[in-house]
């Protein structure tokens, strides 16, 4: 099948492990994100991609060829750092063209395809601009032109956005996506910045601080169904409720039972489990009413940010926190006792 394929890596520092047995197949043309927090091995498990680090153990096979050995220049993959490194005493054009120099390729040849790249990252006009007279955003955009002169097979990118500002790296975040959609090229993108894979990927490849891989899927499918408590807390905000399996569709919270609608696979009786449930899917009730996976408590805190109102729930010993629309605020103050509904579609049961 063509694509990457990463089988059982391990990267080892002397006695820092910063990749744990990663296995995943990155299919063709996707927009992949690495996202996880600081030290989780992301951006190791890119520089090992790109082969200019050499896995412990373990294969790297893209199109079925193993390119584990390949050296780095050889894999014809376009690269782009957090630093840029761009070269300061060449023009936008030379450096956009830089790898095609390297390469013998003719002086006019280069200078068409850096103008045509220019175009495509929309700096056209500025080919003989030196590095220095940019913008950081232009800057972004020459390293990206520039890593994709080459017509890179796999297009990497290490947190190229994150010393932007708040705005423009929305822009550039919108822009890189449509980019990558035009050319169709495989591109992984290291952030820390969980928005940002969120919603630029088709799919999110969650590592955690053990360093392992937690769950890929397209990011639908890891905010509904986190493969487990990690993910569910990593990845926006989430009611996370200890209790045990009580039935065959049960989880017992404090001696609530909740019916759930599914459960995973083989779960045995007194299992104990963590129910997660978005806060956006709790609705809240004035007063106690009865019926069936309620929650009861008083309202400890009402946040209202105009877009959205939140409800903090104090149950007596945990909290549960509401997200509604200004439209369906529940009649609800500060002090008031009141009832959280989590229905049976909403609650996501994880293994602890
Ligand atoms: P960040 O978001 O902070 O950049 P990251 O998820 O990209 O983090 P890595 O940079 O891959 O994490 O680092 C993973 C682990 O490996 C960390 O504990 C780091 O200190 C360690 N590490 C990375 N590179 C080296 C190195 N060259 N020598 C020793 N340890 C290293």
């Amino acid at each position: 099948m063509a694509g990457l394929t990463l089988e059982n890596i391990n990267k080892n520092f002397g006695s820092v492990v910063a990749v744990r047995d990663v296995t995943l197949l990155l299919p063709d043309g996707q927009f992949v994100c690495f996202l996880g927090p600081s030290g989780c091995g992301k951006t190791t498990l890119l520089r090992l991609i790109a082969g200019l680090e050499k896995p412990s153990r373990g294969r790297i096979l893209l199109d079925e060829e193993d390119i584990t050995h390949t050296p780095a220049h050889k894999r014809n993959f376009g690269m782009v750092f957090q630093s840029l490194a761009l070269f300061p005493h060449l023009t936008v054009g030379e450096n956009v063209s830089y790898s095609l120099r390297v390469r013998k390729t003719g002086k006019a040849i280069r200078r068409q395809r850096a103008r045509e790249l220019l175009d495509l990252v929309k700096l056209s006009g500025l080919i003989d601009r030196h590095i220095s007279q940019l913008s950081g955003g232009q800057r972004q955009r020459v390293a990206m032109a520039r890593a994709l002169a080459i017509e890179p097979r796999l297009f990497l990118l290490d947190e190229p956005l994150s010393a932007l500002d708040a705005k423009l790296r929305e822009d550039m975040q919108l822009e890189l996506r449509m980019l990558q959609q035009r050319l169709a090229v495989t591109t992984i993108l290291v952030t820390h910045d969980q928005r940002e894979a969120m919603t630029m990927s088709d799919l999110v490849v969650v590592m955690g601080p053990d360093n392992r891989v937690h769950q890929m899927g397209s990011p639908l499918e890891i905010y509904r169904n986190p493969a487990d408590t990690f993910v569910a807390d990593f990845i926006g905000t989430s009611n996370l409720l200890d209790g045990t399996c009580s039935g065959p569709r049960e989880i017992t919270v404090r001696g609530v039972r909740l019916e759930i609608s599914e459960m995973p696979d083989g779960m045995a009786l007194d299992t104990t489990v963590t129910v997660s449930v978005r806060p956006e899917e709790v609705h809240v009730l004035p007063g106690t009413e009865e019926g069936g996976n309620r929650l009861y408590g008083s309202v400890s805190f009402v946040r209202d940010v105009g877009s959205s109102v939140e409800i903090y729930l104090d149950c007596g010993g945990f909290q549960i926190v509401s997200q509604s629309t200004p439209k369906g605020r529940p009649a609800v103050k500060q002090g008031d006792r009141a009832t959280a509904v989590l229905p049976p579609t909403a609650c996501v049961v994880l293994r602890s």
